[in-house]
């Protein structure tokens, strides 16, 4: 009867031996299959995050640098229409004129980049730079004088151009004084190619100063059709090598162009830059 007994209480703890073992595996098998449902989940969980991130992103077709040269002379209805341009513009203000200083300023606070437009030994006469044109007979100590008196005059300068005629950016001793003067400045030089003969460029990557060269100019020619031709010379050009730079003048039909027809240049996916953003 004892044995009986101690059988049955034998096979009791069998069972709940063998049911607890069910359990361990069942439990084994839940936390199993829990972690893979989780590992599963876990990306589909992240992908909300990653749409937002996913952007519509124009491709640009290539990068406009647009320079208006001149700024200084006038202080009218044409160069507060260039004041009031919804693009990324660089107005260059040649030193030492009437309005120099309060187009600098106003230009630099209405968000535009200001350059400096150096006359260098222009032989065209005009009045108000003469205390500042650079000329190949100064000697360097003059010419380093000049620069150091320019960046006070126009303390919102970032960069500078050459104004035409520029016959001494030829000379490299003279690109070299105003390259130093630059480079400890942080400024860069935008070479206008007032002279095929021009050192500029050269010199200033040499030293180390941020440089780059003019592609087109828009309004040799001051008809509104020519410069819409320029304007789209240097679109293509800008197309083909990814940037171009473009330089225009205070003038008239020159702002009634920009105005009229860089709306349709943004429009074909073009972007327009500041010269720093193409010189290097
Ligand atoms: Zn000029």
């Amino acid at each position: 009867m004892t044995n009986h007994k101690d059988t049955g209480e034998r096979q009791q703890k069998i069972i709940v031996f063998l049911l607890f073992i069910v359990l361990v595996l069942i439990s084994i098998v839940v936390g199993t299959f829990n972690k893979i449902n989780l590992l599963e989940k876990s990306p589909v969980t992240e992908i909300p995050d990653i749409e937002p991130v996913v952007e519509e992103v124009v491709e640009s077709v290539g990068k406009i640098a647009i320079i208006i040269d001149d700024f200084g002379y006038r202080n009218d209805k044409v160069s507060e229409g260039f004041l009031s341009m919804d693009t990324e513009m660089t107005y260059a203000v040649i030193p030492g004129h009437e309005h120099s200083q309060t187009m600098s300023k106003k230009a630099s606070q209405s968000g535009y980049e200001v350059i400096a437009h150096m006359p260098m030994g222009s032989t065209i006469p005009s009045f108000g730079e003469e205390e500042y044109i650079i000329k190949a007979s100064m000697t360097s100590g003059e010419i380093e004088a000049r620069m150091n008196k320019v960046l006070q005059h126009l303390p919102e300068i970032v960069g500078m151009n050459n104004h035409q005629g520029s016959s001494a950016s030829a000379n490299r001793r003279v690109m070299n004084v105003m390259g130093t003067v630059l480079k400890e400045h942080g400024k860069y030089f935008l070479d206008s190619r007032t002279t095929k003969e021009t050192q500029a460029e050269s010199v200033m990557r040499l030293i180390g100063v941020p440089t780059g060269r003019r592609h087109v100019f828009l309004d040799n020619n001051p008809d509104e059709t020519s410069i819409t031709q320029q304007l789209n010379l240097l679109a293509e050009t800008a197309k083909a090598n990814g940037f171009a730079v473009g330089i225009g003048h205070v003038k008239k039909h020159t702002l009634n162009v920009l105005q009229r027809e860089i709306p349709k240049l943004k429009a074909d996916n073009y972007e327009f830059v500041f010269i720093s953003k193409v010189v290097n």
